[in-house]
């Protein structure tokens, strides 16, 4: 568990779990000859975090991200794992389920929304029950008709519950949610993935998501192979960091398996690199 302060809101890295990803996947177009100089991987699988943040900004608990959760279909199962850790973490940092006031998606895929719900017995329940859920509505429209492509990456069970009830609000494009929590769409992973923006006491953090999934994804080329998007993700990148890095954001990363946040900076050969605070 890593904690730290923002201002006047207090920030807790809290995970799902690792689970695992095929390296070439998770590295796209980059030779396994140069990422296995960063990361060591078994049989060609990387271990990959499934972190989530916990925000107190003294008046509000907000959750961001819910990993995999418990309802993964056993064929997933077997090629992820499904360790389904996030309930006891957040109860290990003083977290109930009941606690959470907001929580934000920043897309829809499986390994982002899992724990929004549960299955008891034949049904499926908000697992944040007084919680209001936030995502960007052109992600859930394309949920609903996925590519061939990703379709296995979205599970209905995970948003559709919330949806039909009322309890997960659908936001067009970039919106402040609370005073200082703001979201903030960036194209390419999909076509509506979007970042949480947390601004206080003059400083900001960013949960930028699959945009930059890891630290290992610092360089503007190292693109998932699971992009939709590619060339647009290396635009948003550049975008992020023309900001990100003279106004010394702290980059929050949702699949590093060791490193929740960093200061992204570059170096004087112009080489991206992660400072942890
Ligand atoms: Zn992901």
């Amino acid at each position: 568990m890593q904690r730290l302060t923002l201002g006047d809101f207090e920030l807790t890295a809290v995970s799902d779990g690792i689970y695992h990803l095929d390296g070439g996947a998770f590295f796209g177009v980059v030779p396994k000859s140069l990422w296995t100089r960063k990361v060591k991987d078994e049989n060609n699988l990387v271990p990959t975090g499934l972190n989530s943040v916990v925000v107190r900004t003294g008046e509000r608990t907000v959750l961001i991200e819910t990993g995999i959760g418990n309802k993964l279909p056993e064929r997933l199962v077997k090629i992820y794992g499904q360790p389904a850790k996030l309930l006891e973490n957040l109860a290990a940092v003083g977290v109930a389920p009941d606690d959470i006031d907001v929580v934000i998606n920043t897309h829809l895929h499986f390994d982002h929304c899992g724990w929004n719900t549960v299955r008891r017995g034949d049904s499926v329940t908000p697992t944040f029950p007084r919680a209001k859920y936030y995502v960007q509505e052109g992600e859930w429209q394309y949920a609903r008709k996925p590519s061939e492509r990703d379709a296995i990456s979205y599970m209905t069970d995970n948003y559709d519950p919330l949806i039909k009830s009322g309890q997960m609000q659908l936001l067009r494009g970039d919106q402040e949610i609370l005073p200082g929590i703001s979201l903030q769409v960036f194209p390419g992973h999909t076509r509506f993935m979007q970042a949480v923006i947390l601004r206080s006491g003059g400083k900001t953090a960013c949960y930028i998501s699959d945009l930059i999934p890891t630290t290992w994804h610092l360089d503007l080329v190292w693109v998932m192979s699971f992009d939709l998007f590619p060339v647009e993700t290396m635009e948003s990148r550049k975008r992020y960091y023309e900001q990100a890095i003279p106004e010394k954001w702290l980059t929050l990363f949702t699949h590093d398996p060791y490193i929740p946040w960093a200061f992204v900076e570059k170096d004087e050969r112009g080489k991206m690199t992660a400072r942890v605070p």
